[in-house]
């Protein structure tokens, strides 16, 4: 690169190449990616991974997050839950019998894997990628540049690359976004009928967590308070408590982004989606439905407007009610992990733990879920199955995992 030039001067960098650059391939950028290719905008998804790759995650999807996306989960749903048990640091255990669909389990590099191939089906194109080092938006365009020397090009940019973004660290570097922590690993299935563990309190500020899947649980600890450090120790201890051993494999620890509405979801022409937006329920840690719908609204907004200021506005108002939302979840996450007893007792008090169970998964306000349990002891269930069940086998494309030659490094 030549040295001490902007991108914009430096003779050669072609206008923008491509519509939409996405950062990122997880659920945020896929998803962003599918509707725009499928509103025929010209789309290029880059990651520095080639799926399908590992994600660190419990890899839960609520009903709301399967009702979200527009084609069927089912090729890679590997267990069904409506079991759900919680307890307050592995004592006072309350059980809520089975009662519709609470989460379905996937493996997320299968699911990121699909979500992806999903979208280049809508023609969005995938490149592996090295690292960004430079970002610079112009009047017209975005230009970023590659430490193997490349630049690309395009009308807008969305960052979709998660909790620890290079994007907003380089464009953003004073609003980072706050983030939680979560370490898990692979186990054995537990014996027993199967359901879905929250261990509130395991470790301060969080909960420990079994999800079962198709051969295997995945167990995990989470905190939300950054200041406190959680450990593979932790993760180990706190498996021998809950299931009697510490066969875990394959420990993995990773930020999650939380804190939406703590300053910009847009700068010029760059969008900031998912994790990298801090859209990240503050409550439980559930991510995955978020970035699939900022992903969602992101793209609706490029497709409605065309000037910069237009496109951000677009994206403020389509995401405004989920900012809201996450406000109310961040002021309980205080309340509920600042005072574990009494945050344990309001919990499961009838009718609280079955109302935020079933409300929670399928998208009600968490006031409205509150109020409406207060007032009438009860959130009513939706009638609709939102699955449909398959055996469908995944088979990859080749673009996901091979790289263009000159954009190795
Ligand atoms: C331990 C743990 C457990 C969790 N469990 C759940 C759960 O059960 N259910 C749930 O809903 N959520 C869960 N989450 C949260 C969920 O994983 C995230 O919210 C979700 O993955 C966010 O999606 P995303 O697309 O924004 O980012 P990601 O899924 O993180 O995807 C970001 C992508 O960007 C790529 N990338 C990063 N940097 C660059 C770069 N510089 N250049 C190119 N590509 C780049 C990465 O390779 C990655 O593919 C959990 C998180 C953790 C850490």
């Amino acid at each position: 690169m030549e040295q001490n030039k902007k991108l914009s001067q430096i003779s050669g960098v072609p206008n923008a190449v491509v519509d939409v650059l996405i950062v990122g391939g997880g659920p945020a950028g896929s998803s962003a990616a599918y509707q725009l290719a499928q509103a025929g905008f010209q789309v290029l998804v880059i990651d520095r991974e080639a799926f399908p790759r590992q994600k660190t995650c419990g890899g839960g999807l609520t009903p709301k997050t399967i009702k979200r996306l527009p084609f069927s989960l089912a090729p890679v749903i590997e267990r069904r839950l409506n079991r759900l048990e919680v307890t307050q640091n592995l004592s006072k255990r309350h059980l809520l019998p089975e009662s519709g669909l609470l989460c379905a389990m996937v493996q997320r590099h299968t699911f990121d894997a699909y979500l992806l191939e999903k979208a280049l089906e809508q023609g969005a194109t995938f490149e592996v990628a090295g690292d960004i080092v430079e970002i610079e938006q112009t009047p017209d365009a975005v230009l970023v540049a590659f430490k193997s020397g490349r630049i690309l090009s395009s009308k807008w940019l969305i960052a979709a690359d998660g909790a620890k973004s290079t994007v907003r660290r380089m464009l953003h570097p004073q609003k980072v976004v706050k983030q939680a922590f979560g370490l898990e690993g692979k186990t054995p299935l537990p014996k027993g009928k199967h359901t879905i563990s929250f261990d509130f309190f395991a470790v301060p500020w969080g909960y420990g967590w079994v999800f079962p899947k198709g051969d295997h649980a995945n167990v995990g600890i989470c905190t939300f308070n950054r200041t406190i450090k959680v450990s593979k120790n932790q993760l180990l201890d706190y498996c021998q408590a809950k299931l009697g051993h510490q066969q875990l494999t394959g420990i993995e620890g990773h930020p999650l982004g939380i804190g939406l509405g703590n300053g910009p979801k847009a700068l010029g022409r760059v969008l900031f989606v998912g994790d990298a937006a801090g859209t990240v329920e503050p409550l439980l840690g559930e991510g995955i439905h978020n970035a699939i719908l900022s992903g969602q609204m992101a793209a609706k907004a490029l497709n409605s407007a065309s000037t910069p200021w237009l496109v951000r506005r677009l994206y403020d108002w389509n995401m405004r009610a989920h900012a809201l939302e996450a406000l109310s979840c961040f002021n309980m996450h205080a309340l509920f992990y600042r005072m574990p007893r009494l945050g344990y007792w309001w919990l499961t008090r009838p009718f609280m733990l079955k109302g935020l169970a079933h409300g929670f998964t399928r998208g009600l306000p968490l006031d409205a879920i509150v109020r409406r349990v207060l007032l009438t002891g009860s959130v009513r269930q939706p009638k609709r199955r939102i699955v449909a069940s398959s055996s469908e086998v995944i088979s990859l494309k080749p673009a996901l995992v091979e790289a263009p030659a000159n954009n190795r490094q």
